[in-house]
């Protein structure tokens, strides 16, 4: 007999011939705080309810029927009639071989089964060759991971997973921790839910510990709500440029588990860190299924593929599949088998290696970055040295407010600013810093644009 069981969602079972169609049991979220213990040591899911966190929209999310059967359609003989799925037939489409040159002069061509499953849907959760990859690399970073209670999903970039996150965890008025300043595109996934923000503020070391502890003890002590999640961009921050101490990482984690509280691991630049070792990551910690970790590949391979990934605790992993499954389906296929094949050719060495000319190259562009400012901008502007990454946060002296500087007298000058009100937790409008991006600028640009900027303050402070 062929059965075909996803988790919870028993949905075909054949059996002399004779198929039926199983409804899934239940859309319910399934309580891990039963589960059975595991004999591996990095993360046992024996006391988190993660009913506990997700929100009432997510909840009522039950699994796709067909996504569900397109998903294990691999599992079936070849010989099998697959009448039951609305693809379309790749062999209507117009693409015949799609050919790719590496920098290295290697290439990559798909043709064949491989441009067939590029070309056509994939299960939500991404394509299995790939994740497999995915695992390997996490293991090879992060420590060997338990794959039996941890998932990864394929998403289309960070950004997507990050907002599939949001939405199933938050509801309206929740209070959630948040550092300040914070990647733009994060504050706004969680301002819609008018949530409580409850600011983390930050020195040169990442987040300051001390005062998330005492605000959590606080909220314990007037019996006030406890946030469910933290959200943390714990290296090379976008905007700050700072990366949080493996110390702290630790106190933060054990915050976690005292309060029960889940940590949203944003780390798009963990690969463009500047330090000698790879850093800790919160996941690596993670003995207790607190946290769910977002990589990016945007940064390293190209933003253009739109890929990222999700690693976290199964269950909301799973959830976030059912997400995936009603909005984009799945992330780019084309995308997917690209990087799988550029993987499979590279492997862990040849990724590390690529990885770390990449960070050769911004590390050059913050040392210029860093010239130029040390010579335009001292006693104009304080600063940290980016850790890693691609940003320059800036805080001008005597300015309460960036904004004129940035949006009348800089592009006069034709010099592009990000104001550092659009970093900001609290909902103001208006912020002393300025965010500079290293990134595309050419070193001549980078000298101009760090002197008009001088210029442009000591003409807003009327120096
Ligand atoms: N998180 C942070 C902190 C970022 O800086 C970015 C990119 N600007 C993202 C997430 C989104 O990245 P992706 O391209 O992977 O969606």
């Amino acid at each position: 007999p062929i059965v075909l069981n996803v988790g919870q969602h028993e949905l075909y079972s054949s059996s002399l011939g004779h198929v039926s169609v199983a409804q899934p049991k239940h859309s319910s979220i399934p309580d891990h705080s039963a589960s059975s213990l595991s004999n591996d040591e990095t993360f046992v899911p024996s006391k988190i309810n993660y009913s506990r966190f997700i929100n009432k929209l997510s909840s009522k999310r039950s699994a796709s029927l067909l996504r569900e059967i397109c998903s294990k359609l691999d599992h079936l003989p070849p010989t099998c009639i697959k009448f039951a799925i609305g693809v379309p037939n790749v062999l209507t489409f117009p693409f015949k071989k799609v050919s790719v040159e590496l920098i290295t002069g290697e290439s990559i061509e798909l043709q064949g089964e491989e441009l067939s499953i590029a070309l056509q849907y994939l299960p939500s959760q991404g394509y299995r060759p790939l994740i497999n990859i995915l695992q390997k690399l996490q293991d090879s970073f992060h420590g060997p991971q338990n794959w039996e209670n941890r998932a990864i999903m394929v998403t289309s970039g960070t950004q997507d997973a990050l907002s599939k996150a949001v939405d199933m965890l938050m509801s309206f008025n929740d209070p959630v921790l948040l550092p300040d300043p914070i990647y733009s595109g994060a504050i706004d996934l969680f301002k819609p839910y008018d949530v409580e923000i409850i600011t983390m503020k930050q020195d040169s070391s990442g987040i300051i510990v001390e005062d998330v502890k005492k605000v959590l003890m606080e909220r314990k002590e007037k019996m006030q709500s406890i946030p469910k999640v933290i959200y943390l961009n714990p290296i090379a921050s976008n905007p700050g440029g700072t990366t949080l101490t493996t110390n702290r990482k630790r106190e933060i984690y054990q915050l976690a588990c005292e309060y029960n509280m889940l940590i949203l691991e944003d780390d798009p630049y963990y690969y463009l860190n500047f330090g000698q070792k790879n850093p800790v990551s919160l996941m690596s910690m993670d003995i207790e299924g607190r946290v769910l970790r977002f990589d990016s590949f945007s940064k390293i391979m190209s933003s253009g593929l739109r890929v990222g990934f999700v690693t976290g605790p199964k269950m909301l992993v799973r959830q976030m599949e059912l997400h995936m499954q009603t909005s984009s389906i799945n992330a780019s296929s084309l995308s997917q088998m690209l990087l799988y094949k550029l993987l499979s050719k590279w492997g862990i060495d040849g990724f590390t290696s690529h990885t770390m000319q990449v960070k050769k190259f911004y590390q050059q562009k913050r040392d210029h970055t860093m010239q130029a400012v040390e010579k335009e901008l001292k006693g104009l502007a304080e600063w940290y040295e980016p850790t890693g990454g691609m940003f320059l946060w800036l805080k001008i002296i005597g300015l309460n407010d960036t904004k004129p500087l940035v949006t009348s007298r800089c592009l006069k000058k034709l010099v592009v600013l990000a104001p550092g009100y659009a970093f900001a937790t609290n909902y103001t409008n208006s912020s002393p810093y300025v965010r500079i991006s290293y990134s595309i600028a050419t070193q001549e640009e980078i000298d101009r644009g760090i002197s008009l900027l001088a210029e442009s303050i000591r003409e807003e402070l009327k120096l």
